[in-house]
């Protein structure tokens, strides 16, 4: 008998469970957290990221709340400002290079 993998299908679909922090998905002791603010860093946070996390908003409403850890391994490394700004920088200089080779 043949198998139809439905979840193979499309790669945008991104598998992940909302019950469990958007950060690392994963079961830990740590209490899950899900306010309105923390959602927002997090999100203003993403757009800089634009990593696996962005991959999980992007299958979210713009304003649904999502859960997340309050621990330096999550949130708090996550929203870290002097983190967020640092790649913000190293982001514009990646641009100021690809504007330079393109009017070479
Ligand atoms: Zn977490």
């Amino acid at each position: 008998m043949e198998t139809v993998n439905l979840s193979a299908a499309g790669d945008d679909e991104v598998e992940f469970d909302e019950e469990l922090c958007i950060i690392c998905q994963e079961h830990t002791q740590d209490k899950l957290a899900s306010t309105q603010h923390g959602c927002d860093q997090i999100r203003s946070a993403n757009d800089v990221r634009q990593d696996a996390v962005f991959a999980r908003l992007k299958n979210l409403s713009p304003s649904a709340l999502f859960s997340y850890h309050v621990t330096n391994a999550c949130y708090k490394g996550y929203t870290n400002s002097t983190k967020i700004a640092k790649l913000k920088k190293q982001k514009k200089k990646i641009k100021a290079a690809c504007a330079r080779s393109v009017i070479w």
